[in-house]
């Protein structure tokens, strides 16, 4: 076995953008470099329809960790380059097949040939015969038969002009769309479970994803704003740059429940954090708002409540788990791996001064009425101006 690697990467969902796949390729290209810097004498190639990465085979099992993590990838493969001889690919095969074999049981397998080099002196049926028999005689009465329809592996060779890639298994991507091809969005950033997890399906739609967190630091201490920037790391894996918003929130609290009916609270506390996200994302290019909010989920998600904060704000809010339940948005937190610091208990800011029946249907003229009580545009401005940012470090918790 040669100790160099050939990492195969697929990409379907993006070979069907027609005119624009350049632009679709050359975005997942940079950030898989991205996602793989530090790794040293890594080798890009773009054949039609691939990218391929060549390797010192040591570098292959952490390149393969880190491409889990990339949106856009539909499969990867690490391969073996071989020489075009029958003889070293049959070789290769019975390697990779061995550990699979158990005595007494019977193993499906198949070999699956691609050749883009159409000049190559076999076609890829003569190329699975030649290999395939080869194994199969080296594995003659220990269980390995060819099942092509239900192989439990498959050699797969693939015959490019110029060079041959041997593998026996495909690790599946995350899928979607490489991040930063759809734009920008600020998501609202709650220490909660459901926050995260929109972030993360709009990263996965080709979205570059900055955070806003409204903080209470007097109130509920630096713990929130600690958790919150765990998960906004946890979540920079899948795009590699990305920003936290940090806005002192707690004078807006403190005068919403001075001065504002005790039911519209948490509506009031989501129309002020609206507004300050819809500035904060235009002054830096975001073409839209992100929050966690699902239907029916807590009163102040109801749709009159959510037409309530979305019609202070002229920009698009998208709610990527509108129509998820919570078991579902619970299932997928642990799939990204935000759910163990999520559920670390904090308390919310939303809960803060917690009305006991807040209102399910709130009315937009007794919420005008309310917010004319306070001098929310210049608490907002303090807000702004007293706003932290914070980079999320590329490499940082990969
Ligand atoms: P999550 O689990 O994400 O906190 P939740 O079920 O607790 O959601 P709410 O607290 O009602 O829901 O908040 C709804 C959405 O409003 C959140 O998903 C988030 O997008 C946004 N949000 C709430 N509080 C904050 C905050 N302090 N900072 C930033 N965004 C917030
Ligand atoms: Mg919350």
């Amino acid at each position: 076995m040669s100790d160099s690697r050939t990492l195969l990467i697929r990409y379907d969902e993006i070979g069907l953008k027609g005119r624009n796949r350049k632009y679709f390729e050359n975005c997942l290209l940079n950030n898989i470099k991205r996602a793989l810097s530090g790794l040293d004498g890594l080798r890009f190639r773009v054949p039609r329809g691939r990218i391929m990465i060549d390797m010192a085979s040591p570098l292959a099992d952490e390149c393969s960790r880190r491409l889990g993590f990339v949106p856009g990838i539909a499969s990867f493969s690490v391969g073996y380059p071989v020489n075009p001889d029958f003889e070293e690919m049959a070789a290769l095969g019975i390697e990779l097949i061995e550990p699979h074999l158990k005595s007494g049981l019977e193993l499906k397998f198949c070999v699956r040939t691609q050749r883009t080099d159409k000049t190559f002196h076999k076609t890829s049926t003569e190329i699975n015969f030649e290999v395939g028999s080869r194994i199969m005689s080296a594995f003659s009465e220990k269980g390995l038969v060819v099942n092509i329809k239900q192989a439990e592996i498959a050699i797969e060779i693939e015959v490019g002009r110029g060079e041959i890639i041997l593998f026996d298994h495909r690790i599946p991507g995350i899928r979607g769309l490489p991040v930063g091809c759809s734009g920008n969005v600020l998501s609202l950033l709650s220490g909660g479970i459901d926050s995260p997890v929109s972030s993360y399906f709009m990263m996965r739609r080709g979205c570059r994803v900055h955070f806003i967190f409204f903080d209470n630091q007097p109130f509920l201490g630096r713990g929130g704003l600690d958790k919150v920037l765990r998960l906004a790391k946890i979540l920079n894996r899948y795009q590699t740059w990305g920003r936290v918003y940090v806005v002192p929130f707690q004078d807006i609290q403190v005068a919403i429940r001075d001065h504002c009916s005790p039911e519209n609270r948490v509506v009031l506390y989501r129309r002020l954090m609206y507004r300050i996200s819809q500035r904060v994302a235009e002054k830096i290019k975001c073409q839209g708002l992100v929050t966690g909010e699902s239907l029916g989920q807590v009163a102040s998600q109801t749709l009159e409540n959510l037409a309530a904060v979305s019609c202070v704000v002229p920009m698009s809010v998208f709610r990527p788990l509108i129509g998820m339940d919570k078991q579902e948005i619970i299932a997928q937190s642990r799939k990204i791996q935000t759910y163990e610091t999520s559920i670390e208990p904090s308390p919310d800011c939303c809960s803060v001064f917690m009305p006991s029946r807040p209102a399910t249907k709130s009315r937009k003229d007794r919420l005008e009425r309310d917010e004319a009580k306070f001098p929310w545009q210049e608490l907002m401005q303090e807000a702004m101006d007293k706003t932290e940012v914070i980079d999320l470090d590329s490499q940082e918790g990969i």
